[in-house]
């Protein structure tokens, strides 16, 4: 094992010790899927049943992707414990790739989850109005999703509420410039919102700017139960029951 994916067993095994029952690992490149993939099988071998697995591109890693990968994504989906399509999006961050490669590749994969019938994670940073409006054309037919590391305004979550998505919620709440993502949060039902690390990036406070983990889950949900005048144990037993119907894990 390399360092990147030693820091994975770690932080999944952290995960393990604190109790923590549903594991999403995503794959950013087709590249590291097979390997992964491995050890999710490993794990699962000999002690850690809550991981699951998503595949997709990232829409930073689209800029090479050929057709001929959409069905190798599309046998690997069929694989046991493959739970969802993802993450798939728009990132407009950084310049690179074209937003018209993005668009393309994102699209492309939409189907592929209409084929599978697996739910979607939705990576969009900077990139609201595009996303809305390709995730929109998409809604005739889609299969559930989520909008990973929700970051736009309430109005935004309304247009997604609308379509029946959720909102993966995470680090950003507890920061103290958070306050566009507590308004959101404020707003969303706790029934459409999944409580997620982000890990290694957006560790919460008290921990801002170091390596994020699993256990960190902690204070998102503390935060989140001030915010929905609910008990942190509430948060954390309804987020997970929503994981759980998002996912269709048993
Ligand atoms: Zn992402």
């Amino acid at each position: 094992m390399k360092d990147d994916s030693f820091r994975k067993y770690l932080f999944i095994s952290l995960a393990g010790a604190l109790g923590i029952i549903l594991c999403i690992v995503f794959f950013f490149t087709l590249f590291r899927f097979q390997q992964v993939m491995d050890g999710i099988r490993t794990l699962e071998n000999i002690l850690m049943p809550f991981i699951y697995g998503a595949v997709g591109v990232h829409p930073q890693e689209t800029e090479n992707l050929r057709e001929e990968d959409m069905q190798w994504l599309k046998e690997k989906a069929k694989q046991p414990k493959v739970v969802a399509i993802g993450e798939i999006g728009l990132d407009y961050y950084w310049p690179e790739p074209d937003k018209a490669i993005q668009k393309k590749w994102f699209i492309r994969q939409l189907s592929l989850a209409t084929q599978t019938g697996l739910p979607v994670i939705i990576h969009s940073r900077d990139a609201a109005q595009d996303t809305l409006a390709i995730l929109k054309d998409w809604q005739q037919d889609k299969t559930a999703g989520v909008i990973h590391c929700f970051s736009y305004t309430k109005e935004m979550a309304r247009e997604y509420l609308a379509m029946d998505y959720y909102f993966g919620i995470g680090g950003v709440l507890t920061f103290k410039n958070g306050k566009k993502l507590v308004e959101a949060a404020e707003y969303i039902p706790m029934d459409r919102i999944l409580l997620e690390t982000d890990c290694p990036y957006l560790a919460p406070e008290p921990y801002r700017g170091k390596r994020n983990q699993s256990g960190y889950i902690d204070y998102v949900a503390q935060r989140l139960s001030e915010i929905k005048g609910i008990t942190k144990e509430e948060v954390l037993a309804k987020a997970m029951q929503n994981a759980k119907d998002f996912y269709r894990i048993l």
